[in-house]
């Protein structure tokens, strides 16, 4: 099997597990029972891994939330401050921004607080797959409290300007999330060089486990408060209730570290092997097109719509490569990406679309291989045999 699709899941790296192993076995201990020196142990696990971590993203350890994974932390951040803000203002300045490519952690969140009642603008992308500065500006009003914009898309690979959208928001007082899971450990992600007051991170997207993540929430100039999403024994300095996740909490150190520390040859590698494979791909596929903005975007991901094929029937017919489809048959209906129809790609270009996310483990041998099964699998794909709408 050919894994190349590294943007849905990582595989954990060896170093990784060799750090959580102890952690399962004899380092076991509850960080909270500080009375006794298995527990304080396993705090210092902790602590040390919130270092690790806060050196990835150059933060104050003091900072760094430990959650269940990043759809914990989206959710923290947006219904977190919503409900710190409303019971801190009141019923004033209660418009939210964010964009309509979101992974559905961020969209589903804020909407919900648009059906209690928060005015809520969606932005919609650049046909590149890029939100603009000029597309927030034009989006914020008076009221606006609180922006949640991806540092990187999950489908597209396309890399937001966090920068300088972010200052948009600090020169009028708005708070700024970003959702940098796709991003972090595959390019260098600085809280203070992207001026962001909250950031979301997930430890399987960069080599390390399923089931732990992170929030990064700024506590000087300014101080950010947020309310709990439950109630509990008031871990992580009262935002996370919950006995810690010991081994993971290990590992996301480890996978921080270990990215640290390979990312200087690791993105360059990946962009090479990228680029040879969407260049062959463009080159020998005569209706092949990719979708996104080519040059902001992450060095291992490409989105390429291959022709006139339905992807999924096109994946169902190479079995030994694990890629991604944007686009899936439903029980009820063809369900088209939602990221590139916002993009304005035809529904022909989004039905056809694959997505490929490379990673760690992948040799220049298995790219050459996978070119190969992808032209071959799109020169025999049989257009009359059932399509998506047919089977329905
Ligand atoms: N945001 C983005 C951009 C993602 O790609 C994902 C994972 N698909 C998430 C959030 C959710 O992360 P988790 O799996 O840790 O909940």
């Amino acid at each position: 099997m050919i894994y190349l699709d590294h943007n849905a899941t990582t595989p954990l790296d060896a170093r990784v597990l060799d750090a959580m192993l102890p952690y399962f076995r004899d380092r076991f201990g509850n960080a909270a029972s500080r009375q006794h020196a298995v527990g304080r142990r396993a705090a210092e696990a902790v602590e040390s891994a919130r270092q690790q971590l806060a050196d990835l993203l150059q933060a104050d350890p003091r900072e760094l939330t430990f959650t269940s994974g990043a759809t914990e932390a989206n959710n923290l951040a947006i219904k977190g401050f919503a409900a710190y803000h409303a019971a801190a203002v009141g019923a004033t300045g209660r418009h939210i921004i964010t964009s309509s490519i979101e992974h559905p952690s961020v969209l589903a969140a804020c909407e919900r607080l648009a059906e209690e009642g928060w005015e809520l603008t969606t932005i919609d992308p650049t046909p590149q797959g890029l939100i603009t500065p000029e597309a927030l500006a034009a989006a914020i009003r008076p009221d606006t409290v609180l922006v949640s914009i991806m540092l990187a898309n999950h489908e597209t690979g396309c890399l937001n300007d966090i920068a300088a959208l972010a200052k948009l928001c600090k020169d009028r007082d708005i708070r700024f999330h970003t959702d940098a899971t796709q991003a972090v450990g595959k390019i260098s992600v600085h809280v203070d060089t992207l001026d962001v007051e909250m950031l979301s991170l997930s430890a399987h997207k960069f080599y390390g486990p399923q089931g732990v993540g992170a929030l990064y929430t700024r506590r000087k100039r300014p101080r950010v408060r947020l309310q709990p999403l439950f109630e509990g024994g008031g871990h992580e300095r009262g935002l996370r209730s919950g006995t810690l996740n010991l081994p993971g909490i290990v590992g996301l150190g480890e996978a921080a570290r270990v990215a640290a520390k390979l990312m200087p040859n690791e993105s360059p590698r990946l962009a090479q092997l990228r680029d040879r494979l969407e260049n062959q791909l463009l080159k020998a596929l005569p209706h092949a097109q990719p979708n996104g903005h080519l040059e902001r975007r992450l060095p291992h991901t490409t989105n390429l719509s291959v022709g006139y094929v339905d992807a999924e029937r096109l994946i169902a017919a190479m079995p030994e490569l694990a890629v991604s489809s944007a686009s899936a048959c439903t029980t009820a209906a063809m369900q088209q990406s939602r990221v590139l129809k916002r993009m304005n790609v035809s529904e022909a270009r989004a039905r056809a679309s694959l997505r490929f996310g490379l990673g760690r483990g992948n040799t220049s041998d298995e790219i050459d291989a996978a070119i190969a099964i992808v032209i071959e699998a799109v020169r025999n794909y049989n257009p009359s045999e059932t399509t998506c709408e047919s089977r329905l």
